[in-house]
């Protein structure tokens, strides 16, 4: 069986900050490291798992962050922009794991909480309920009719999770105090954890139902700044509900978020 595994930044073990997540913030080469090796702990768990293959996503900001030299020899690597395929290789999948995911947008004591850009998101929702990056990665792969079995961050994205995705695994790292503060585990409890859960959560993946939602799919985007909703002439789709909202509808949940 083949893992689809998307690491995302902000969730790692050892990240405690914007400093860590930004390529021009004073510990990105550490947060670099942490990234890379949370990477792989959760490879060495899919493998011990029953995995055969692993493709492992670059999914944190323009997807080029993880050491290659660094990374367990056994997993294939996407990085760099994927245009409207936000999981590039799903299709080859019988799991998802969201490694290192954060809180949605607002979530109060969360660490580095945010939904897809925190400069321009204000709130999203999906079909009517407030989500995050955790429910819509979920509910594209439920799409592709891919169970996410595994999320791993602060004690708030699996939270968030365990509402999100009936049965899913979650593996706390961290505690969240704030947006830029958390309480870390100790790194070898932390990335003991990440391979130990990733490991049941594979051996369990045929008992996980993929997250399926209602359809046709609404995907709605509050921005942050005036003048960012986009005008009605760059898709029939768009549905604009006021100066800082609109809606997308599709028949699944990758074309509703693309638009
Ligand atoms: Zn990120």
């Amino acid at each position: 069986m083949t893992v689809f595994v998307f690491v995302d930044m902000e969730g790692i073990s050892g990240i405690s900050g914007s400093d860590f997540v930004k390529t021009d913030g004073r510990l990105y080469a550490t947060g670099r490291r942490y990234y890379t090796e949370d990477l792989n702990a959760c490879i060495r768990g899919c493998f011990r798992g029953g995995a055969t293959a692993v493709i492992a996503r670059d999914g944190h900001g323009g997807g080029n962050h993880v050491l290659w030299e660094d990374l367990d020899g056994r997993a294939t690597l996407v990085q760099g922009p994927t245009g409207t395929v936000r999981l590039a290789g799903i299709e080859e999948c019988q799991a998802l794991i969201l490694l290192g995911y954060h809180a949605m947008a607002g979530t109060r004591g969360a660490l580095l909480e945010h939904t897809y850009s925190s400069a321009s998101i204000q709130n999203m929702w999906l079909n009517g309920r407030p989500v995050g990056e955790v429910g819509i990665d979920a509910a594209i792969a439920g799409d592709y009719g891919v169970p996410t079995v595994l999320v791993t961050g602060d004690n708030y994205v699996c939270r968030e999770a365990r509402e999100w995705i009936p049965g899913v695994m979650t593996c706390e790292v961290k505690q969240g105090l704030g947006c830029q503060a958390a309480r870390l585990l100790p790194r070898e409890t932390a990335r003991r954890m990440i391979e130990d859960t990733t490991a049941e959560a594979v051996r369990r993946h045929a008992g996980i139902e993929p997250l399926r939602v209602a359809r046709p799919v609404t995907i709605r985007r509050e921005m942050i700044e005036r003048g960012a909703v986009p005008s009605r002439a760059e898709s029939a789709a768009f549905h604009i509900v006021d100066g800082r909202t609109y809606e997308t509808t599709a028949e699944t949940v990758e074309r509703a978020f693309f638009g």
